[in-house]
């Protein structure tokens, strides 16, 4: 059982001492928040100190003349994670933050070679493949059955912390290589089920969540498109940045202390040890510091590198990183009544843009673009008669092959060219009324992202589980990590897992009781469809 100061009335105690223990979160990102709620009901002294104004990091919200965009995340996936962090505080996640369920959760374009609108539905999907490959639209199922089995035999690697190769050992990997194949590609993996390129395209560019290419990207991550047909794409009411709001609002009604606007310049240590933080208000003491700012940047900026030993600037530089994103934010006159809630137009040569991003790392003429229409959905978006557009374009992350400062309103031609063009906005120009543009330098510059990475350290077989930066840092005493520079990974339900992760580590280097941080599956309130 937790013990709660909200619940139970009295304060804690640690094993050892007489005062709760107290932590510090650098950064009110979804893995800071999720972090502070569970830190915070076990009895700890919690404060969260974050560089902006607002909370949510990545996934806070742009809000202008009445539009609101999410910055960041559009597709909230797999909620099962944070439905479970909800419970464990005593809260119901749909309660506190309503959401609806997409249906259909997208459309795919593939260049001019036809389309794809994608239901969770399975015999409306199946439908929806034969149209373009009918030899393939019988193995939907087959496809969904043998995911959900990667799912269920890889669930405990992904709620465990990996802190050596003896993880790895005892989690059994050797048992689970002929169902994981590590050695190929999620597109050499899609292979086994889809021989039409497009229908690969469909059920693999869910990798770029991750910021790779289904070329690259480890074949375990075709649970990914499993996940959103299993459990739905969801849009929470206001955008994925009305969970962060939600989360800090929760966190503040548990007495978590939320220092707004305060950069942490520096982490204090004795030794090897953290002790606290410095901002340019004042230092503050703690018994453990939890990192939920960017992992390199963090690294980089707040720990001197002599103190590191796996984690230098050097090796830092030396590592693989996710693509970054070029964005629009677009408000607009009127409503795109005709656009779905998301749309998905990838490059005519498809290859070619994932090659300009990944090896030459260069802009591309016909770049792939994701567009969110979310008022079709979400009215709370925009005001009455006006709608908000949310363009993204996967671009390489900051490399001296481009300016941006150059390419920037270049490249903003090309992307509003796409959008007017393939997906049917013709007067698109004429109707913005606020826009807004965010390149890698700005990801990398005003949002603290180490070569504006957005999607952190890439996520290939070498950066993974116990070669990831561990959830408690291998380099430092007393400092944790949360969000996507750790393990499991990037991407909204395993930051929200790394928060638990952490959490029962720290505990449990507190000597306190963890017991209540674990829950089976069984007590989830989102059912998977029925096949
Ligand atoms: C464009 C884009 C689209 C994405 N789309 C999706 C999606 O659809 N679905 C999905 O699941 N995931 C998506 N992601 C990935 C991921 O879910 C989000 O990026 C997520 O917000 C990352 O969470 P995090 O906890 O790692 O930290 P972040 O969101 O990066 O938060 C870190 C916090 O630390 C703060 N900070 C940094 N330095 C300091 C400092 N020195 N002092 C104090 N505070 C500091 C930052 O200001 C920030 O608030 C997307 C990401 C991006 C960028």
């Amino acid at each position: 059982m937790a013990i709660s100061t909200i619940e139970t009335g009295r304060t804690p105690r640690t094993r050892n001492s007489n005062r709760p223990k107290r932590v510090l979160i650098i950064g009110a990102g979804p893995g800071g928040l999720a972090a502070a709620l569970l830190l915070r009901h076990a009895g700890l002294d919690v404060r969260v100190i974050e560089r902006m104004p607002h909370v949510g990091g990545r996934t806070s919200s742009i809000q202008a003349d009445g539009f609101r965009f999410d910055l960041g995340p559009t597709f909230f996936l797999y909620p099962t994670v944070l439905e479970r962090i909800f419970r464990r505080i005593g809260r119901n996640l749909h309660q506190e933050i309503p959401m609806v369920k997409l249906d259909p959760q997208y459309r795919v374009m593939f260049g001019d070679r036809g389309e794809l609108l994608c239901t969770p539905n399975v015999e409306r999907m199946e439908a929806a493949i034969a149209k373009l490959a009918p030899n393939d639209a019988v193995n939907l199922r087959r496809f969904l059955s043998e995911n959900r089995e990667k799912l269920t035999r890889f669930r405990p690697a992904l709620e465990t912390p990996f802190q050596s190769w003896r993880s790895l050992l005892s989690w059994d990997l050797i048992k689970m290589l002929p169902l994981l194949r590590p050695w190929n590609s999620v597109d050499q993996d899609l292979r086994r089920y889809f021989s039409d390129d497009r229908i690969r395209l469909a059920f693999t560019f869910q990798s770029k969540y991750l910021g790779m290419s289904p070329f690259n990207c480890p074949s375990l991550f075709s649970i990914l498109s499993f996940l959103e047909y299993e459990f739905g794409v969801w849009h929470p009411t206001g955008g994925c940045s009305a969970v962060s709001e939600g989360m800090a609002r929760i966190a503040r009604e548990m007495g978590v202390e939320f220092q707004m606007d305060e950069p942490v310049r520096e982490i204090l240590f004795d030794g090897q040890k953290a002790v606290g933080v410095k901002t340019d208000v004042c230092e503050y003491r703690a018994d453990a510091v939890v990192v939920n700012a960017d992992f390199a940047q963090a690294m980089k900026k707040l720990v001197p590198n002599q103190i590191r030993r796996r984690w230098t600037d050097v090796k830092l530089a030396k590592k693989k990183y996710s693509c970054s994103t070029f964005m629009l934010y677009l408000g607009l006159e009127g409503t795109n009544d005709h656009l779905h809630h998301h749309t998905i137009y990838t490059a005519q040569d498809y290859l070619c843009n994932l090659a300009d991003i990944e090896q030459r790392h260069v802009l591309s003429s016909d770049p792939s673009v994701y567009v969110q229409n979310a008022c079709v959905t979400d009215k709370s978006m925009a005001p009455a008669g006006k709608s908000t557009l949310y363009v993204l374009a996967p671009v390489t992350h900051q490399h001296p092959n481009v300016n941006w400062a150059e390419e920037a309103m270049k490249f903003r031609e090309v992307v509003l060219n796409q959008v007017e063009s393939k997906l049917n906005i013709p007067d698109l120009r004429n109707r913005i009324v606020f826009e807004k543009m965010v390149t890698p330098h700005d990801w990398e510059h005003g949002h603290e992202i180490y070569r504006g990475a957005t999607f952190n350290l890439a996520h290939n077989l070498t950066q993974m589980l116990n070669m990831r930066p561990q959830n408690q840092f291998e380099d430092l005493e007393s400092v944790y990590l949360v969000g996507g520079g750790t393990h499991p990974g990037s991407g909204l339900p395993v930051i929200y897992e790394s928060a638990r992760i952490t959490s029962r580590l720290l505990l449990q280097n507190f000597g306190l009781d963890t017991s209540w941080l674990e829950e089976s599956e069984s007590t989830s309130t989102v059912q998977p469809m029925a096949t």
